[in-house]
């Protein structure tokens, strides 16, 4: 008798501290969502709705634990009162294909930085997997990749640490003072 209610008072506990990292990781993603619409004119995320990702990837549970869903649902929401763009992006290979020169790099997951296999060049594979999602982006968008980097790249900060900025190139319309962002 007494043991199970102690269980069931565990059980309480747990639940609670669900519940509380629901309410802290919505509460991020709060933060996050209005900084990227406010900070950015285009925000690309990977279209992790893709079901083969659910179903197959080992990395399935941890995002869908991560509230990426929640994240982009807001972001959009945000966005659209703003007159900012949020695209989705196929996910397809985004950490194996080069962003210099679009050679896919079969290599695993648990490996971060490798160098290309076609053109040489060292690729940390998060960051060259926002540069592609951000390549992605800008293409449903019908812009070309300018000069820049993602601005977002590291751990995801609520505040950003740079800007991409507005490049002028012949044949592009693209307005000055446009920001891009992958993620
Ligand atoms: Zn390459």
């Amino acid at each position: 008798m007494k043991g199970s209610k102690n269980r069931f008072k565990a059980r309480q506990r747990v639940a609670s501290g669900h519940a509380k990292v629901r309410r802290q990781r919505t509460d991020f993603n709060h933060k996050l969502s209005t900084e990227l619409v406010r900070r950015h004119d285009l925000i690309a995320f990977e279209d992790l709705r893709v079901r083969n990702m659910v179903r197959n990837h080992a990395l399935a549970k941890s995002i869908l634990d991560a509230g990426w869903s929640e994240l982009v649902t807001l972001t959009e929401y945000k966005a659209l009162s703003k007159g900012k763009r949020v695209v989705r992006v196929d996910p397809a290979y985004s950490t194996q294909e080069c962003f210099h020169c679009g050679a896919l790099n079969k290599i695993a997951l648990d490996i971060r930085e490798f160098d290309c296999v076609s053109c040489g060049r060292h690729l940390r594979r998060d960051h060259n997997a926002s540069c592609i999602v951000l390549k992605r982006g800008l293409a449903k968008v019908g812009q070309d990749m300018p000069e820049l980097k993602p601005v977002e790249m590291e751990p995801l900060p609520v505040q950003t640490t740079g800007r991409a900025s507005s490049v002028s190139e012949a044949g592009t319309t693209r307005p000055k003072g446009l920001e891009a962002h992958g993620l």
